[in-house]
């Protein structure tokens, strides 16, 4: 074989590296810059239901996109499929952005993801995304720790693979602010359980939907009343609950100049 056939023989292409990247809660201005790098120099962009559209509007116009988000419990594209789908892309050559609201690694599979990617030999990259906890308490007014008033914070989803399997006895004696992804079908229980386990039920409690967009909308109340307000201010996903006496500092922290960004309601006031 002479050099000149060698030159000419197609090789395999180097394989690309797939990126996953975190977008945020949805002001496309907490993307970090290297988020938007990515999104910019990619040969090809998967985005999850959380990503929002203005940050959709900032994919470039050239670059193939493919949406794989799930909603509720409907994948676009089974798990399975998605992850076969990065490791056949990224041999292609193909360099992958894969967008997922909040930070891949907080109830994003970005593990999952990453697992199956590594096991294929594909190169990872990860760029942390603003967790919807830290986002949306921060547009709200709403610190999660407070010296004095919470000294940590416990992240949890309310929403189990199979089945539920929260120890509620921790979650209500531990003293510091309680943030529920996924909750929103589950406020009665979150209500109960937490009640059942000793918390009272006049612990302040905020919904809050649509964080870090535009139409962001902040409830509050008391615990026991979170199933009712969900159900009276007809709340919808994306929301987040908070648990915690550091709701109530929202009174003097919340910041958002456009009421529309942050309309308060207590119910029991
Ligand atoms: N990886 C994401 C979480 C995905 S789980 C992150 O780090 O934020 C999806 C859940 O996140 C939603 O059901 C909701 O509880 C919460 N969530 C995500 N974005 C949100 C937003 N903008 N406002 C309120 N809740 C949000």
């Amino acid at each position: 074989m002479t050099v000149k056939q060698l030159t000419n023989h197609p090789k395999a292409p180097k394989p690309g590296r797939v990126a996953l990247v975190g977008a945020g809660p949805g002001d496309p201005e907490l993307l970090t810059i290297k988020a938007l790098k990515i999104i910019q120099h990619s040969d090809f962009i998967l985005y999850d239901r959380l990503v929002s559209k203005e940050i959709l509007a900032l994919f470039p116009t050239k670059t193939p996109t493919m949406y794989v988000g799930k909603e509720k419990s409907h994948h676009s594209i089974p798990q399975d499929k998605l992850n076969d789908l990065l490791v056949t892309k990224a041999k292609q050559g193909l360099n992958i952005c894969r967008l997922k609201g909040g930070d891949s690694f907080i109830f994003g599979r970005g593990g999952e993801e990453m697992l199956k990617l590594k096991s294929a030999g594909i190169d990872v990259e990860i760029v942390p995304g603003i967790t919807a906890a830290s986002g949306c308490t921060s547009y709200a007014g709403i610190p999660l720790t407070h010296r004095g008033i919470s000294q940590g914070c416990t992240m949890v989803t309310a929403h189990g693979e199979k089945e539920l399997n929260l120890n509620w006895e921790q979650l209500a004696k531990v003293g510091h602010t309680l943030v529920f992804y996924m909750g929103l079908s589950k406020a009665q229980l979150i209500n109960t359980q937490l009640q059942q386990h000793g918390m009272s039920p006049s612990t302040p409690v905020a919904l809050i939907e649509n964080g870090c967009c535009p139409n962001q909308r902040v409830i509050r109340g008391l615990l026991h009343e979170l199933p009712l307000l969900a159900e009276r201010e007809s709340v919808q996903s994306p929301a987040l609950i908070i648990v915690g006496e550091v709701v109530n500092l929202a009174d003097q922290l919340a910041w958002l100049a456009n009421a529309k960004h942050n309309e308060i309601q207590k119910l029991s006031a």
